[in-house]
């Protein structure tokens, strides 16, 4: 990074192993690392208020390129002040570039050196993203820190399709970066390679050599076993370079966490929390409950004892059960509540264990706890 008005900057508090505790200082806020994104996909963190996103400790949110720019459309977006205004939400947003979105209505979608034609699942309209319109959405949103446009239909395990993705996702690297208008807005650089060893290291060279604000690993949570996802996550983090924000996209399980954060990863955001809320699977430190199973009918306890979380503090499981079997509203809310608040407690349990030079110890107890499963 050689502008002198960087448009974001990265300060190291500890590390621990590979793992570090810093904060990411963005045009809109400081953010603590290693950090969760709750996922906003149109703007919204679905079943929370902006307010209680920020009273349950998150500090950045993501929001999805491809749906706000199909509604309620980028130029009414920056038209009302931008997606912050519009959101109620002051402190940093991520944005996506749009590509995993088009690129996940397949057939729909016709790929060419330049960019991706493809058809909106609203209106069915033909449309067009390339590097330079993506940036320019994300620009006009209003998006803290941006993602340049990648590649990233490879199967993880097609070797030739994850290299075709590849020599894309190279070709659009200055593409990306000399859209960007806006000089304090955040770009951020995508290593891709599938499962792929060779194919990871001369990515994750090509995109350095580029020359990003921070550094993305996209296409490992899209169908390849935990035991890959490890490789390349710990094959990954420690290669990155080491000044600049890293940020695994899309992950995932709070183990998977662990083992990123372990690695060196700063960043990540998952649908998991808010997702599993809305259909009644709630995490504990001993792992997921089924909230609709028949055994929670009269179960006086809390979702998890150790959480104190308002859900916890004064709902029994017994309690939202009949929530979600009633179909009452509250429910989907209660367990998108708890899931976020316990996905932003163990960030925060993460960060202070780095800054102790504990976090060994902490992965370690998580884990055994995941694998001993509930206690009954
Ligand atoms: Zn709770």
């Amino acid at each position: 990074m050689s502008d002198t008005a960087a448009p974001l900057s990265f300060e190291f508090l500890a590390t621990d192993g590979h793992a570090r505790t810093g904060r990411l200082h963005t045009r809109r806020g400081t953010v603590r690392t290693p950090a969760f994104m709750p996922v906003g996909t149109a703007g919204s963190v679905k079943g929370l208020f902006p307010w209680q996103v920020e009273e349950l400790g998150a500090e950045i949110i993501l929001a999805n390129t491809y749906h706000l720019h199909l509604r309620p459309g980028e130029q009414t977006v920056r038209r009302l002040g931008g997606v912050h205004r519009l959101a109620g939400w002051e402190r940093p947003i991520l944005t996506d570039s749009g590509g995993y979105q088009v690129f996940s209505h397949g057939e729909r979608c016709r790929l060419d050196d330049d960019g991706v034609t493809f058809r909106d699942h609203i209106e069915g309209s033909e449309r067009r993203l390339t590097p330079e319109r993506s940036i320019e959405i994300q620009q006009a949103l209003g998006s803290d820190i941006m993602m340049a446009l990648d590649d990233c239909t490879g199967q993880p395990t097609d070797r030739d399709a994850a290299a075709a993705a590849l020599r894309r996702t190279t070709l659009w690297l200055p593409r990306n970066k000399a859209a960007r208008t806006d000089a304090t807005a955040a770009l951020f650089g995508i290593v891709q390679g599938g499962v792929f060893e060779d194919l990871r290291r001369e990515s994750l060279e090509c995109t350095v050599a580029e020359g990003f604000d921070g550094y993305a690993v996209g296409g490992v949570s899209v169908g390849e076993g935990r035991e890959e996802v490890q490789r390349i996550v710990a094959l990954m983090g420690p290669r990155l370079p080491e000044a600049a924000p890293r940020y695994l996209m899309g992950m995932g399980r709070p183990e998977d966490i662990l083992d990123a954060v372990a690695a060196g990863f700063d960043m990540f955001d998952c649908v998991i929390p808010t997702r599993h809320g809305r259909n009644a699977q709630v995490f504990t430190r001993r792992g997921i409950l089924n909230m609709r199973n028949a055994r929670h009918k009269e179960d006086p306890e809390p979702i998890d004892k150790a959480c104190g979380c308002r859900v916890c503090r004064n709902f029994s499981r017994a309690y939202l059960r009949h929530l979600y079997v009633a179909g009452e509203m509250l429910g989907p809310l209660a367990g998108t509540w708890h899931n976020l608040h316990f996905y932003l407690e163990l960030m925060e349990e993460i960060r202070e264990a780095i800054a102790a030079g504990g976090f060994a110890a902490l992965r370690a107890r998580r884990l055994s706890w995941l694998e001993e499963g509930e206690q009954t």
